[in-house]
Parts: C-alpha cells; structure tokens; sequence
C-alpha cells in the first residue's frame, strides 16, 4: 500500500463530529477509524496499541532517548460533510482551473494558494463532500513515518508516543486526553497545512455572555417605565470599540467578535468572543466590556445586567518556549529535507494548546494539505510526502 493509498482510506471513512450530541466521542463514527488505527498500529509494531473508553486511540514505539508524542486527529469539520469521500488525483497540476466532479469548479482567481502548487499531483474532492485531509494527512504521515521504522528496522529512533484524538473540531481533543497514558516530554500535531510552517503561537480566547433583563409593559404606558432589554444591548454593542472587530484585524491583532444577538424587549442575550496573542490585549478587552456594564447598569437601575466570561484557550507560546528542543528538533528535520523552516502562528486555537498549557509542549507542523473545512480542500501529494519524511527524521535517534 502506497502512503497516497494509506490517506485515502482514512478519508474514505466517514468521522465527522457533532457539536450538539454532548457525548465524547461526539458521533460513535469516529470509532470505526480508531479501530482501523489499532489494528494497523498493532501491525507496525506499537504491542500496546489501544483505544480508550472515549475513542482517543494510543501507542509507543519505545526506541532510545528522548520519548516524542505524535498527534493527529481523527474527526473532521461540521462545515460540510465527509460522507462518501471520493477523492481524484490530478497528477502535474498545470495552473487551470480545476473541475470538480460534481461540476464546481476551483479556479486560481478564486484560489490564489493553487498558484503554489503547479507541477505537483493533487488530490481533490468531487465537490460534495470535504476531502478530509486535515487531519487525515496528519494519521497518514505518521503512520507512513511509523512504517518506514517497522520496514528498516536497523535504523534507530527515539521512543514514539503515538496518539489519534477525537473530536478536534469542537474544541474537544484534551478533554479526556491522558496525560500519562501519552508519556511524551514534548510533542507535535502534525494538523496544519504550509509545510515550511512551525506553528508556536495561537490565540488566548474568552467567550462573554451577557445577558439583560429589561422591564415589560404596554409600550401605549411605557414613559418612564419601559425598559427595552433589546435597546440596552444595543447601547452596549455601539460602546465598544467599532474597529476591533475581525474585520480589521489581521497578523497578529486581535479583536471582539459578536456571535449572536437575541431575544426580545424582556429579555435579550449576547455573545461574544475576544482573541489576542497577548493576555494583556485580552485582559483589556475583558475590563472595557466591565466598565461598559458598569455604566450601563447606573444608566439603567432597573434592568438586569449579568455577565459570564469563560476562558477558553491560551496562547501555547509561552508554554512551548519552555522546551526549546521542540523547535529545534522541527527545524533540523525540515532543513534536512530541503525546506527554509518559518515560524508561524495560528489565528484561531488548536488542541496543542491545551496539551501545552497542561504540561505537553505541542507545537504544530504543516500536512501539506490546504483550503480546509470545505468542498475545495486539496492535497499535495509532494508536500504530504515530503512531510513524512520529515517526520522519520523528526523522531530519529
Ligand atoms: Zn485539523
């Protein structure tokens, strides 16, 4: 079985999550690809190959030195299907726009990155599904890189911990991640798409709930009685900041984000989400949003005004900085397969962040596999192979 075929399989096998069932794994699917990883595992030599209660699948590969986690996830987005999965190869890309087979198209004007790949074979979707490929990619390189150990078996290599999470989608990959069952003293996600990148840093995120309660009554004998909970909330929305929104935020800016505004002039409730790379533009953010409710609440004694802020992730970076040795070791490894290693940084979060901030370093390598979360995602099969390489040299002894 090729390493291209290996990808396929996996993309073939129906594992998307579902924010809404409440239960780890969030869709019972995502096991079926778990079981198909023990299996093979079990084949490549990792004897302790298993899957947990929760779907999280592990194993090691003991070797000498250091012991170097591997992690990929095994769910796929909720933005669009990955149900009957029928990827094509389009072999020496040359620079057109490419038909998918369902019809749609996919045009460099439209995609400005297919530009990168011309010369190279890809794999595509046949426009109605996702391909599937974050993070499939991801289980393929390491699996292939695994292989490579198993069929040169003189060639020595650090201890490999292995582990394929769960419901990476929603955010919930470290929820029931065992720590000690991983044993790793530091590790990658092989989960990103540039394979030059050396992703360290992501955002630090808090969500905000505020929730107002106004008071109702025949707006025919409102003077000085009617409270409108929906106007209050709009007080508040035109308060703050109107140009630290995503719209213009980029690099490494951050912003406030308004993801629903609802109800009526009883009740009305709003959420937000705040993300910077720094915990102080954070921290400020959240005391601006207090200040405003504060002044909102002396304007209007009468409503009820509460406030939850949760916070979600954190930036990995100061975490990561702490095991130097993790960088160091992806930098040799993608400048011996000929590629200039650049550091990036995430605009959203990632399930190495939580492994980061509890203790397991995990910075973020690149699969080579580009407009994820959608109908037009792509594979380069160069670049995916090129990665496992890297990753044969990033745990070799
Ligand atoms: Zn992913």
């Amino acid at each position: 079985m090729s390493n291209l075929e290996r990808f396929i399989r996996y993309a073939k096998i129906d594992t998307q999550a579902d924010e809404t069932t409440g239960t780890t794994p969030s869709t019972e699917k995502q096991k079926n690809l778990g079981k198909l990883l023990v299996e093979e595992l079990l084949e490549l030599g990792l004897k302790d190959a298993h899957m947990d209660e929760w779907g999280n699948v592990y194993g090691h590969l003991p070797g000498k030195g250091t012991k170097i986690g591997l992690n990929a996830h095994m769910d796929t987005a909720l933005e669009v299907t990955d149900k009957d999965v029928r990827p094509s190869l389009i072999k020496n890309y040359s620079g057109g726009t490419i038909q998918l087979a369902n019809g749609l198209k996919m045009s460099p004007n439209q995609f400005p990155i297919l530009k990168e790949h011309v010369g190279h074979d890809l794999v595509v979707t046949d426009g109605n599904t996702l391909l599937g490929a974050d993070d499939k990619a991801g289980i393929a390189i390491i699996m292939s890189a695994l292989q490579y150990y198993k069929d040169n078996p003189k060639v020595e290599h650090n201890t490999i911990c292995v582990c394929f999470t769960v419901d990476e989608e929603i955010g919930e990959g470290p929820l029931h991640f065992n720590y000690k069952k991983m044993d790793a003293k530091y590790a990658y996600t092989i989960d990103g798409a540039h394979i030059n990148l050396i992703e360290n840093e992501n955002f630090t995120a808090v969500g905000v709930d505020i929730d107002i309660e106004g008071v109702s009554i025949h707006p025919g004998e409102g003077k000085d009685r009617l409270i409108n909970a929906l106007l209050i909330g709009n007080e508040i929305i035109s308060m703050l900041p109107q140009n630290d929104t995503p719209y213009y935020s980029s690099g490494k800016q951050g912003f406030w984000h308004l993801t629903s505004f609802e109800g009526g002039a009883e009740k009305a409730s709003l959420h937000m989400i705040i993300r910077d790379f720094k915990e102080a533009g954070v921290k400020a953010r959240v005391s601006n949003i207090k200040n405003i409710i504060k002044r909102t609440r002396e304007k209007y004694p009468k409503a009820k005004i509460l406030t939850s802020f949760k916070d979600q992730y954190e930036n990995m970076k100061p975490y990561v900085d702490k095991k130097p040795i993790a960088i160091k070791r992806a930098k040799e490894a993608l400048k011996k397969n000929g590629i200039e290693p650049e550091m990036g940084y995430i605009r959203g979060g990632t399930d190495g962040a939580t492994f980061s901030k509890n203790g397991l370093p995990t910075p973020n390598l690149g699969t080579g596999s580009y407009n994820h979360h959608g109908r037009y995602e792509f594979l380069d099969v160069q670049e995916f192979e090129q990665m496992i390489k890297v990753v044969i040299d990033l745990v070799r002894k």
